[in-house]
């Protein structure tokens, strides 16, 4: 039949006889003009179109029976339209899966082609261009994505997979502008772009985009598409081949990735085989406060240290060129403040199968407060050190009752060494002088309630047996509440210094005393003398010497009493006293020189018995009044109370002045305190009155305390127990 071809003219001339032969033949028989449109179609061609001829005439191939046409057909057509050469092609049809042979003769007018339906490929002598069925085949069921689409952006052919996305038919989709398929309709954005990439690829480029579309409502589709031209021989871009891959799920595993990256709390970059930073994470960015562009490449380096730089280079340099992992610590400066702050950043390289780097990974954490625990730490260590080696206290930590470390200060001090203090051979509280065990007692209780002993006196007993005064007081450390760190100060010479001012009083009153008493005895001789020869001038001359000498010797017998306290030589009568008799004999005698201030006593009717030194009670009593006098000069009243329980007996010596403050309420019972206000800087005394009377109150097993308030007044609480025999 191909080489019994009848020129189109002569077959298609107001020949009626060949055009009805035509409409019977049983072959499909199209023919084109120079354009490529249909000039004419028989009745079997329409219906394989399914249409009518007149519906296919003026249309091309491609667009008026689609489901006839095949790249291969396509291709067949441009080459004998070319080279006006006859040719025949022989595939499967995509929609009736037939297989059609196709003969293409060129004509006058353009060219003819007959289609004839075969059951199995013919085994021909003929040369036939090829056979399109495994490629057809391979387009059916190859599972990618693939369409071949003219230079013009008609859609030629389609793989099944792509065609099942739009659940469209073929020959709805065949000869259609690709850029209107039904999986992007819906997608201007997309449309516009590839309608671009059509034209750049149409020119010989392959063309890669990557895209999400949604070919349904309710799904979403990532692309990765590439379009590669096919050229003929003429290396005219015959096709267009348009590849899509589903990369829905690496773009989702990619997203679930930046996700996690950007929920770490690290700084997160990428960075090129050389080292300059490609990609990072927002928090990187906020960091630096720099656009990823800004921060990428070396950017994000200048805000880097200045003292830091050339360490991070060399060790980055050391690690890019071994292709090993690093780690560094550095400081960053932070972009919205001046402040820098300390990161650890890892750098791990990520290799080929070659061993090649591809990518450095690195995170960069924020280490700067542990940086300045460390180093709060090291200078804290370096001050503890320093401390313990300070040759001016003494110092050790004990566990219990054991010293397990002590600095050499201590151990001069005590006469221990090193060696005794491995061998726990060390123990303060062996080392503690028995008269102070009780102290001693009292002070670790302090520590142990509040994790502070305040610093008290005692002696420790010495590795050769002397004794040595010292002050010790201590801490709990916070680490381990079983140790405790004691500071240890050599007492020795302020006890000296205080046992010469003891022994100076001692001597110094002692001898005050004896002139004294003779001085005052010629007195009273001379006084009566002088009365009896009737002088009465020299005798009140001699009264008015009576004040101040009672005065002196009132200071000097306090003096003895202090320095007898001290040696613990203070005597005491025993006798069975009235305590109603010896109070108000007090308040008579002073009430007699006193005239600026009342005392006004309040005693019980029935009398109260102590057994004790008449003297030293009525001490107690003409101390404490003689304070509320002195202390109260704007007053004019002060009142004693006693009053009494089964149990005790309670003075109450109460006045109306200036007041205590509190933190001076404790002191001013020790020997020689005298509470500093402005107020008493006028007000004479020696800070003698009150130590002797708590000394007193103390020997009878009693207790005094005081309640005051400032500018108001000061109530002096005396209890004596009962039950004493
Ligand atoms: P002196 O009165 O010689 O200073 P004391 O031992 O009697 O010594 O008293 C010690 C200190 O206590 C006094 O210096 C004074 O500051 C304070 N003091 C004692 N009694 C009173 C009081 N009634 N009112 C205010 N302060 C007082």
């Amino acid at each position: 039949m191909y080489n019994e071809m009848l020129p189109v003219r002569d077959m298609l001339a107001p020949n009626l006889e060949a055009a009805s032969l035509l409409e019977m033949l049983p072959d499909a028989v199209i023919f084109l003009d120079g354009a490529g449109k249909i000039q004419y179609a028989n009745a079997r061609a329409a219906t394989m179109v399914g249409t009518s001829a007149s519906e296919l005439f003026g249309k091309t191939l491609l667009i008026g029976a689609p489901h006839l046409v095949t790249t291969l057909l396509y291709q067949a057509v441009r080459e004998a339209v070319q080279t006006r050469i006859p040719l025949q092609v022989e595939y499967r049809s995509p929609v009736t899966q037939t297989w059609l042979r196709v003969y293409l003769t060129p004509t006058s007018e353009g060219i003819a082609l007959f289609f004839h339906e075969e059951k199995e490929p013919k085994q021909s002598q003929e040369p036939v261009n090829s056979r399109e069925g495994t490629y057809l085949e391979l387009l059916e069921n190859i599972s990618e994505r693939i369409a071949i689409v003219t230079p013009e952006g008609l859609l030629l052919e389609i793989s099944q997979s792509l065609l099942a996305d739009t659940q469209a038919r073929r020959e709805e989709v065949i000869g259609k502008p690709f850029t209107h398929f039904p999986m992007w309709s819906s997608a201007p954005d997309f449309q516009e772009q590839l309608s671009v990439a059509i034209v750049q690829a149409s020119k010989g480029e392959t063309i890669h985009v990557e895209t999400r579309i949604s070919p349904c409502a309710c799904e979403s589709l990532d692309l990765s598409m590439t379009l590669t031209p096919h050229c003929d021989v003429n290396q005219q871009v015959e096709y267009l081949i348009w590849a899509g891959y589903d990369i829905t799920a690496q773009k989702q595993a990619e997203e679930e990735l930046r996700a996690l990256v950007e929920a770490i709390p690290q700084l997160v970059w990428i960075a090129q085989p050389d080292g300059s930073i490609i990609s990072s994470n927002q928090r990187w960015c906020d960091y630096l406060a720099m656009t990823a562009e800004q921060a990428s490449g070396d950017g994000w380096k200048v805000r880097l240290h200045p003292d830091d730089r050339q360490r991070v280079l060399d060790v980055r340099e050391v690690a890019i060129s071994a292709g090993i992992p690093y780690e560094i610590e550095y400081r960053l400066r932070e972009g919205t403040s001046e402040n820098y702050r300390w990161f650890l950043v890892r750098g791990i390289p990520c290799k080929d199968s070659q061993g090649t780097i591809r990518r450095w990974f690195g995170t960069s954490t924020d280490i700067d407060e542990q940086k300045r625990t460390e180093e709060a730490l090291r200078r804290s260590q370096e001050r503890g050190h320093a401390l313990m080696a300070s040759n001016v206290i003494g110092i050790f930590i004990a566990e219990d009752n054991k010293i397990i470390e002590a600095n050499d200060t201590f151990l001069n001090m005590t006469g221990y060494n090193r060696k005794d203090l491995y061998q726990n051979q060390v123990n303060w509280l062996h080392m503690t002088a028995p008269e102070y065990s009780e102290i001693t007692q009292q002070a670790h209780h302090q520590l142990a309630l509040h994790e502070y002993m305040p610093p008290y006196e005692k002696e420790y007993i010495c590795k050769d047996g002397s004794r040595l005064p010292v002050l010790v007081g201590g801490v709990m450390t916070q680490l381990d509440p079983t140790q405790s760190i004691y500071f240890v100060l050599d007492n020795s010479a302020r006890k000296a210094l205080e046992q010469r001012k003891d022994t100076f009083l001692s001597m110094a009153s002692h001898e005050l005393r004896t002139p004294l008493t003779s001085l005052k005895l010629q007195t009273q001789m001379l006084k009566k003398q002088l009365a009896k020869q009737d002088l009465h001038k020299a005798d009140v001359a001699l009264s008015r010497m009576e004040g101040p000498l009672s005065a002196v010797t009132r200071l000097v017998e306090e003096l003895f009493d202090l320095s007898k306290i001290q040696a613990g030589k203070l005597e005491y009568t025993q006798e069975t006293v009235n305590l109603n008799d010896v109070l108000q004999e007090v308040v008579e005698v002073m009430q007699q020189t006193q005239t600026t201030h009342a005392i006004v006593p309040h005693v019980p009717e029935r009398p109260v018995f102590l057994v004790g030194d008449r003297d030293r009670l009525g001490q107690v009593f003409l101390n404490l009044i003689s304070n509320a006098i002195k202390y109260s000069p704007d007053a004019n009243q002060v009142e004693v109370n006693m009053t009494t329980s089964a149990e005790a007996v309670t003075i109450d010596v109460c006045d109306h002045g200036m007041g205590i403050p509190q933190e001076q309420r404790e002191k001013i019972f020790a020997r020689f305190y005298r509470a500093v206000t402005p107020s008493q800087r006028n007000i004479p005394g020696l800070g003698m009155g009150l130590a002797i009377v708590s000394e007193i109150v103390k020997h009878y097993g009693g207790t005094i305390m005081v309640e005051s308030e400032i500018e108001t007044g000061s109530t002096f609480h005396v209890t004596f127990p009962l039950d004493r025999q």
